[in-house]
């Protein structure tokens, strides 16, 4: 790696980039006037020295780029499609929603469709064009479930060792999440296994306590999408969304759309967690950065109206949120929030709940990719 301070020798490279901004979300402070430089996509400076005649001036505020650890679908197409068309619409989807990195997702489906589909998504990530936002790795949000919200419950099921070694051999080192439902038998002893595989563990689609505290002890540090599918939050009968809030091990992902958990709901949250264990999240669907309509999820038709997506039932089935959309949301929901905050629950927490190294902070050796908070609100992803 380049030397911080050596500018002229990257800026003969052909492959070198340089942006002088306006103010930089730092890991400790937010900067003004902050020269950024790259080779080969990796950050080689970061200081408040003169820009090059060729550095790109960026208006607003740069944060370390978004990462988004669930999305089902965008831009029209949905992962589970698993064919390399879809998918490649989807990671330029995400990008255009303001996310540089994310996780494929996969939500329940018969068993043997599920394999088949974590073995195509996984070799398309194997042999990603560059092109779009990152694909870290796949997120599996069932069948180890215990509440369906818009999951199939039939398809339900235990995470036994005999299924862990399937799962792990269709995924070939691409799984990077497993969501489970902490009440499910052998919900434990999975934890520990996949965690000890390097595998993130999240909680998740139940609605119950049972086994939520067995679970955190095994190794699972988060939970998936805090208080949806999780019952209700009670003063007295505790269940997975009290007892996530209460555990200082849990980082607790949450989708801010207004509709899946209410403004006042968001701002208790983050007086909770604070800008350590906060996540921003999309559970983005086919939906995400279209217009309303109809849309398919893992063979589930779906109805996006007024960007609030819904199965036949009425249970809201994902989102149409993009991770720009979230943060605007956040930002309108938590006053007290600014850019540094933001960078925190939608960055590096992400990257580091995921072990995703490289993202998550404006930091030597990181990927040259940001999401840019522009003074007039929007955002959108640069690199
Ligand atoms: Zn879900």
């Amino acid at each position: 790696m380049l030397a911080a301070t050596d500018q002229s020798t990257y800026r003969v490279r052909v492959n070198a980039s340089e942006w002088i901004v306006d103010r930089a979300s730092l890991p400790h402070a937010v900067q003004a006037e902050t020269r950024v430089g790259a080779v080969d996509g990796r950050i080689v400076a970061v200081d408040q020295m003169a820009a090059g005649p060729q550095a790109k001036r960026l208006r607003g505020t740069l944060l370390p780029g978004f990462v988004d650890l669930q999305v089902n679908g965008a831009g029209g197409r949905s992962v589970d499609e698993a064919t390399p068309e879809a998918l490649d619409v989807v990671a330029r989807a995400v990008w255009d929603g303001g996310a540089v990195a994310f996780l494929p997702t996969l939500i329940t489906a018969p068993w043997p469709v599920l394999l088949q589909q974590i073995d195509r998504v996984a070799q398309w990530i194997e042999t990603w064009n560059g092109e779009g936002a990152e694909p870290l790795g796949l997120h599996l949000e069932g069948p180890f479930l215990a509440t369906p919200g818009a999951h199939i419950e039939k398809l339900f099921l235990d995470p036994t060792p005999e299924r862990l070694g399937e799962l792990l051999a269709a995924a070939r080192g691409k799984l990077k999440l497993v969501t489970i439902g902490n009440a499910r038998d052998g919900a434990a002893a999975a934890t520990k296994t996949l965690t000890e595989a390097g595998i993130t563990v999240a909680l998740g689609h139940c609605d119950r306590g049972d086994g939520f505290t067995a679970c955190v002890d095994a190794g699972a540090t988060a939970v998936t999408h805090l208080f949806n599918v999780m019952g209700p939050l009670h003063h007295r009968k505790l269940g997975p969304a009290a007892m996530a809030l209460d555990d200082e091990r849990v980082s607790c992902p949450i989708i801010v759309d207004g509709v899946h958990v209410a403004a006042a709901m968001v701002r208790n949250a983050f007086k909770i967690l604070g800008p350590d264990r906060m996540v921003l999240v999309t559970d983005a669907v086919g939906a995400a950065g279209m217009q309303d309509g109809t849309y398919s999820l893992s063979g589930i038709e779906v109805t996006a109206k007024h960007g609030v997506v819904r199965d036949g039932n009425g249970n809201l089935a994902g989102s149409a949120l993009t991770m720009a959309l979230a943060a605007r949301n956040f930002l309108t929901f938590v006053e007290s929030a600014g850019p540094w905050t933001l960078a925190r629950i939608a960055s590096s927490n992400p990257a580091a709940l995921v072990g995703a190294a490289s993202y998550g902070a404006l930091t030597l050796g990181h990927r040259a990719a940001f999401t840019l908070l522009d003074d007039d609100g929007s955002i959108r992803c640069v690199r």
